[in-house]
């Protein structure tokens, strides 16, 4: 049978556990997950594409149906690239469906075959955002029921610079 695959594309600058929450249930339902930052060279970030990377490697470690990579360019590009059709992505709240209900069409003008399923996390992740979690480390608050250990030293050493 062919395997189920599927990207779950995302800035993950950091990583938080309301992305971990997401990639867990989207792992029990598709054969392989591939999580893939976002190169947006236009955008400023807290991480660099490298450094996001490995945070996400370390958060995933041992599972084995799930693998990180990045990409550049169109999602419907790269998704063809990886032979798969299927996109992830997570709705916090209402607030998250607009530009998600856009995104998800525009992809499906772009390649017809393209499919994005969207995911719930636990209530308590849905406030939750790598925005939220940079805006607390800026004043130096603790974020770490918001993301990983080593997430959490990461985010506070760069703000010690
Ligand atoms: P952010 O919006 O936090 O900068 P990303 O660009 O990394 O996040 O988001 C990638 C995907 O993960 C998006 O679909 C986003 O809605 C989802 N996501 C981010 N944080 C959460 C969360 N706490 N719970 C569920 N989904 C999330």
């Amino acid at each position: 049978m062919k395997k189920r695959i599927a990207v779950y594309p995302g800035s993950f600058d950091p990583v938080t556990f309301g992305h971990l929450d997401i990639i867990e249930r989207a792992s029990k339902i598709f054969d392989h997950v591939i999580v893939s930052v976002f190169v947006h060279s236009g955008k400023k970030h807290m991480f660099t594409v490298e450094e996001r990377v490995a945070m996400l490697r370390r958060a995933l470690k041992g599972r084995k149906n799930v693998s990180v990579d990045c990409f550049e360019g169109l999602l419907t590009d790269y998704v063809k690239k990886k032979k798969t059709d299927v996109v992830i992505r997570g709705l916090r709240a209402i607030s998250d469906l607009e530009y998600e209900f856009q995104m998800a069409a525009i992809n499906r003008t772009l390649y017809r075959h393209i499919e994005t399923v969207f995911f719930m996390p636990r209530v308590r992740y849905s406030y939750l955002s790598s925005s939220v979690v940079r805006d607390i480390a800026h004043f130096k608050g603790d974020v770490s029921k918001l993301v990983p250990v080593h997430v959490a030293k990461a985010v506070a050493a760069r703000n010690k610079k």
